[in-house]
């Protein structure tokens, strides 16, 4: 088999085989296919797209080309969520607690922050501590006692899709379904889980913009997953604005406490429930998504909820005493009020301009080996839809790089428009998607 007949097929509109994609998986991870050769490829796939049959090719392929985690001597069904990536997400912190509190296994590889999106590692780093960095085999320990642990992905999961996805990055082709939906799930089906709950982000923060596109994407990674035996569920939620009021390390670390204590903001505690409720039903755990919202509810105002997270955190090596007393974790220098500039209603508070913003005063980094503060960030006490009388509230700024505040207002101008007429408030969840129907909300 050549290189360039593979490249020619796709070029011409053609259909690859399992043997084709193979061939270039291996190739591509081993170095014997050059960046060249790939970088065309995935031209040709981005311009002539590929059918249901190759997309689970190049993700089967993708997920066997390093180590597939194997979770089997963990008991019962072991559920996982993932988000394809947002501004004050949160959901990580309190539904991995929120989950285990109902018995129900979550083994969580997770990400770090780049640009204006934050990742769980991080925020989870802001608690005294805290180590996300377990073996494999303490990983498996971990949930066997607690049913939870959250570590970092290891380098041997799906190489070819970290090579593929640098390269994409670089080449103008990371925008098409068939290849984020490869890369996505070849990493998930990987790291060993039984079922997985997807939130698929749409919106000015998220890399997909229309709701078409984040229906297409959440059903063609609930197929791939059904191909390959486990339990997908889709949900696909609005990214247009940040989620809950923190939005940083620490701030989020607080506000997961706060949702956990049942005291969390509207909009986070209500998407922690639906996609809660979706893993209890992809775990198989209960057998309608109310039963499960009314577990959950259950759980939190009995206070397990909270007091699983305390567990999770001390086997991690942190402190858990930050659940009681949260100037534990690293204090900003200055803390700055941004007010209304006018009467009226919240017309936007853009997520990516918000998420920039907060990466300007130290919660982010521009380039991966960027060191990160973990007590900055921003707390949005406004959204979309309220109504704000000049010079109220509408955030507060939280640094140590003072000669930076000015800058990170000047975003959060771009971000926050207020109109002099009403503004609906806008729907977060907006459909679920299942192996066999989509239900729009
Ligand atoms: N996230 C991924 O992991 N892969 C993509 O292709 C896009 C987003
Ligand atoms: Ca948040």
């Amino acid at each position: 088999m050549r290189m360039y007949d593979v490249i020619a097929k796709k070029r011409d509109g053609g259909k690859l085989t399992k043997e084709e994609i193979d061939y270039f998986v291996t190739g591509y991870t081993d170095g014997s296919v050059p960046d060249y050769q790939a970088s065309a490829l995935a031209m040709a796939i981005f311009l002539k797209g590929m059918d249901a049959e190759e997309t689970t090719h190049l993700t089967s392929a993708m997920m066997h080309s390093g180590d597939t985690v194997d979770l089997t001597d963990i008991k019962g069904i072991k559920v996982d969520k993932h988000s394809t990536g947002g501004v004050g997400d949160t959901t990580t912190l309190v539904l991995g607690p929120l989950v285990a509190a109902c018995g129900v296994p979550v083994a969580k590889m997770s990400g770090r922050g780049l640009g204006h999106t934050g990742g769980t590692l991080d925020k989870l780093e802001a608690i005294p501590g805290f180590d996300i960095n377990l073996s494999i085999e303490e990983f498996i320990d971990a949930v066997n006692k607690h049913k939870l642990a959250v570590i970092g992905q290891t380098k041997d999961i799906a190489p070819a899709d970290k090579k593929l996805y640098s390269l994409r990055d670089v080449t103008a082709t990371v925008d098409n379904i068939s290849l984020i939906s490869a890369s996505i799930m070849s990493k998930k089906l990987a790291a060993g889980s039984d079922a997985i709950v997807l939130d698929v982000k749409v919106g000015s923060g998220a890399f997909i913009k229309t709701f078409e596109q984040a229906e297409k994407l959440a059903q063609t990674m609930v197929e791939l997953g059904t191909a390959i035996g486990r339990n997908v569920i889709g949900v696909i939620t609005s990214m247009e604005q940040p989620l809950g009021e923190a939005i940083g390390n620490s701030v989020e670390v607080i506000e997961a406490i706060e949702t956990l204590k049942g005291n969390g903001p509207e909009d986070l505690t209500d998407l922690c429930l639906n996609l809660g409720a979706n893993m209890l039903l992809c775990a198989e755990h209960v057998d309608t998504f109310d039963e499960g919202v009314a577990l959950l509810k259950e759980k939190i105002s009995s206070g397990e909820a909270l007091e699983k997270f305390r567990e999770f955190v001390a086997t991690q090596s942190g402190n858990p005493a930050v659940v009681d007393d949260y100037t534990l974790m690293k204090q900003p220098k200055t803390t700055v009020a941004y007010l209304a500039s006018a009467d009226g209603y919240i017309e936007s508070t853009k997520a990516d301009d918000i998420g920039i913003a907060s990466m300007i005063l130290g919660a982010g980094r521009e380039s991966i080996t960027d060191p990160i503060d973990m007590s900055a960030g921003i707390l949005l006490k406004k959204k979309v839809g309220d109504q704000v009388n000049k010079g109220d509230l509408i955030a507060t700024l939280f640094t140590d790089k003072d000669h930076k505040i000015e800058e990170a207002k000047a975003m959060l101008d771009e971000a926050i428009k207020i109109s002099a007429h009403h503004v609906d408030k806008p729907k977060l969840i907006k459909a679920i998607v299942y192996k066999n129907e989509t239900v729009l909300l």
